[in-house]
């Protein structure tokens, strides 16, 4: 495949990019790895436009790192379920921390390869509920470009009350898997008895740790009633979500040259471009990223249907013509009273050199 694709290099690690001011290019450091993912070479690329799409990794909240690494009973994130269902599942007692989609379906699976009435699981989450995803097709129209202009059009604070407060439309449970658990349970109290669960939400997890023969002990707090407890418990699913790759320590080299908002979080344009000093604009080269957006470009950020629009937005601005044509108009419902300005048009490569970022632009 390669032969056909001579651009393209697997198997390579990106260690930083910097910005060099006589070439005008961007400078990529980076290192060959060998089939078992050992350094075998190092190399420098230079180019005029880099494309970061560095994707995400598995989360741990602080007060649950002390289980990871050390030696006792299975603590396992979401992401290695799989592979851990078998001993998961011949532990005693299990706990399920998280009440998100992969919380609810991991919930669902050891719940249906448990004995009735000896079940021995326990659920819990921050969340206040566990709370269906907004799914209705309006809903859905928050996962468009025409949201996401909107969203990006919004001053910094309102956008930051924004994302949280917007948790349903991506971070819940799809309504089908809630049908399912209650199904399950419920199937379960029909020869009279009642499944050995329990599933809480609105419970934080304040420390935890490992005890002696092989328990690990959960210090719980309840959020509104204020109330705190300890879970003794032989195995934790960790569903505590992803996030995405720091831009750092890949682009300290570029640091003098972005511009930050209030919060010192990069700005990123509305196509996807760090905002960055006059000097490497002006010479036409940008960084863009993917899935590191969430604050300037909203919860569209990391779907899979608006990154194909976010790749067609980049390779537009990166070829300087609409390769891609994009439609100008992408939902039903208007977002907001002022009118929309309309997708921008692609900028001639020409005219994208003369480009700056206007002070107050994001
Ligand atoms: C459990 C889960 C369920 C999801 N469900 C949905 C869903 O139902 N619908 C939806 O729209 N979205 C969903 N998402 C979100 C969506 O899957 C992700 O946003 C998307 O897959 C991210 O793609 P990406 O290419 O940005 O990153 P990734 O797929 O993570 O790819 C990043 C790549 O960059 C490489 N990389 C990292 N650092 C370097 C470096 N220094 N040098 C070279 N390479 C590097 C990595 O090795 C990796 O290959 C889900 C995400 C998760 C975790």
């Amino acid at each position: 495949m390669c032969d056909h694709l001579p651009a393209l290099h697997f198997g390579h690690q990106v260690d930083a990019v910097h910005w060099h001011p006589e070439h005008r290019l961007f400078e990529v450091d980076f290192t060959r790895l060998d089939a078992d993912g050992r350094a075998a070479s190092t190399g420098r690329a230079h180019t005029r436009h880099v494309v970061l799409g560095i994707g995400t990794e598995p989360h741990v909240p602080a007060p649950l790192r002390p289980l990871l690494n050390t030696p006792g009973a299975p603590v396992v994130h979401a992401a290695d379920y799989l592979g851990h269902r078998d001993t998961l599942l011949a532990a005693g007692h299990i706990t399920v921390v998280g009440s998100g989609q992969s919380g609810a379906e991991i919930f669902l699976d050891l719940l249906r390869h448990r004995p009735a009435g000896r079940e021995r699981l326990t659920w819990i989450g921050r969340t206040e509920a566990f709370a269906p995803m907004e799914y209705s097709k309006l809903g859905l129209e928050h996962f468009t470009p025409d949201y996401t202009r909107y969203f990006h059009a919004l001053p910094e604070p309102v956008r930051d009350r924004l994302v949280p407060a917007q948790w349903q439309l991506h971070k819940a449970i799809d309504a089908d898997t809630l049908a399912a658990i209650h199904d399950e349970l419920y199937r379960r109290t029909l020869h009279g008895g009642w499944p050995d669960t329990v599933l809480t939400p609105g419970v934080r997890v304040r420390a935890a740790e490992r005890r002696p023969a092989h328990a690990i002990e959960l210090h719980l707090e309840h959020t509104q009633q204020g109330a705190s407890t300890r879970l003794t418990t032989d195995a934790v699913v960790l569903a505590t979500g992803h996030r995405r790759r720091p831009l750092t320590p890949l682009l300290d080299g570029l640091a003098p040259h972005l511009r930050h908002d209030g919060r010192g979080r990069p700005r990123v344009d509305e196509r996807h471009r760090l905002v960055m000093d006059p000097a490497v604009a002006a010479a036409g080269c940008h960084v863009h990223v993917q899935n590191a957006e969430l604050h300037t470009h909203g919860v569209g950020t990391p779907d899979l249907g608006l990154a194909a629009w976010r790749s067609a937005t980049i390779l537009n601005t990166v070829t300087g013509k609409d390769t891609y044509p994009l439609p100008a108009r992408t939902a039903f419902t208007t977002f907001g009273l002022r009118e929309q300005q309309q997708r921008p048009r692609t900028p001639h490569p020409h005219r994208a050199r003369a480009l700056t970022p206007s002070a107050d632009g994001i």
